[in-house]
């Protein structure tokens, strides 16, 4: 195995031949048999891989060592094959891995993709609902809102055409002044639809005039009281001038307007209603108070959108348009509105505006 002759070999130390030499352990239990790996040396230097038996036995009195070696080259070589081919087959395993995990990724994004493709959808179909609920609750609002003032005046109008002569002239003012009261309550009704109408349409800030709001404020009052069946007392309470002020009329009136009519429709006929107005350094503040059914609590945030009306209403008459009005109303003017109510006692609504100095 070595390439070398019993002479090159006797006298020699083991260690010329034998890469691996007994351990001092190896030698202390000489009477077992052992077999491990190990190597030869040839003569020219070559390495040859063994597996090495060591035993031992008596002749007689002495004791002898028995060294055998099996060449195992081959086994060597398909043994390091094997690992190769194990390597690279581990080296497969990972790039599949990797392609693997990469198509899990992929996978896992285009199913969020997918999800959030759904959400979307999902709000899109919702909106679409609200928006045909909303044109449905429109239609009938429409329908009933309107046809109600239309008929008073149709039937008062009629009574004038047929009764002309023998009708007693109070009566006929009566009917008059009912015709008149029910164009007001359809022209803001129009004013509130026009505006949502419009909120859609377009969302720069409002024009601005000079104003002097306690005048604007008391003749909004004394048109108020026009269109009342009986005479109730609408107080008007204010602290501070105003006339300097630059104010959106329109929208102004709007908020007062569907305030002061919510506060009428929403109390007793004979119970009073505050209107207060104040100033302090940056904002003008209206108060309105009524002393009514009020607003019970777990309905008095929804109650300003389109539509809302809370469920203590009973019969009064309306279409849960005035509250979104008027908030929206109050954003444009980048203002707040406050509200304090308590069933049976009545409400307060506080608007604060901040004010524009003409000068
Ligand atoms: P409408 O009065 O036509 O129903 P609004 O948008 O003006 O619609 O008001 C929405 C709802 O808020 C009303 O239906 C009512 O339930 C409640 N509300 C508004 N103002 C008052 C008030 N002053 N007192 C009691 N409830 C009110």
């Amino acid at each position: 195995m070595i390439d070398s002759s019993a002479d090159d070999i006797l006298g020699k130390p083991i260690s010329d031949f034998l890469q691996e030499v007994d351990s001092p352990e190896q030698m202390s239990s000489p009477e077992s048999q052992r077999n491990f790996e190990s190597s030869l040396k040839s003569s020219t230097g070559k390495i040859i891989p063994i597996i090495r038996t060591t035993s031992y036995v008596n002749l007689g009195t002495t004791k002898h060592r028995v060294d055998c070696f099996l060449d195992i080259t081959e086994q060597k070589k398909f043994e390091e094959e094997l690992r190769k081919y194990n390597e690279m087959l581990e080296l497969k395993v990972e790039e599949r891995t990797f392609d693997l995990q990469i198509l899990v990724q992929r996978l896992k994004d285009e199913i969020q993709e997918h999800s959030k493709a759904q959400k979307e959808l999902k709000i899109m179909l919702n909106k679409e609902k609200e928006l045909s609920e909303m044109k449905t609750r429109f239609v009938s609002m429409v329908s009933h809102e309107f046809r109600t003032p239309l008929t008073v005046i149709r039937s008062a109008a009629q009574m004038l055409v047929k009764f002309k002569n023998s009708l007693p002239e109070n009566e006929k003012e009566d009917y008059l002044n009912r015709v008149v009261r029910t164009v007001d309550i359809l022209t803001d009704l129009i004013e509130n639809v026009l505006f949502i109408g419009r909120q859609e349409s377009h969302n720069e800030q409002p024009p601005t005039s000079q104003v002097d709001l306690v005048a604007f404020t008391e003749n909004i009052i004394s048109e108020f009281k026009m269109t009342l069946l009986k005479k109730r007392e609408v107080s008007f309470d204010y602290a501070g001038t105003s006339s300097d002020l630059l104010v959106n009329e329109k929208l102004l009136r709007l908020i007062l307007v569907n305030l002061i009519s919510n506060a009428a429709k929403y109390s007793p006929p004979e119970s009073p209603i505050e209107v207060k107005l104040y100033f302090d350094s940056e904002n003008f503040v209206y108060k309105v108070r009524d002393f009514g059914i009020g607003i019970p609590e777990e309905e008095q945030q929804k109650i300003f959108s389109l539509f809302y009306r809370a469920d203590n209403v009973g019969g009064a008459a309306g279409t849960g348009i005035g509250l979104s009005v008027v908030l929206n109303s109050i954003q444009s003017l980048n203002g707040k509105i406050d509200l304090a109510s308590k069933v049976g006692e009545g409400t307060t609504f506080t608007v604060t505006i901040p004010s524009l100095k003409a000068t």
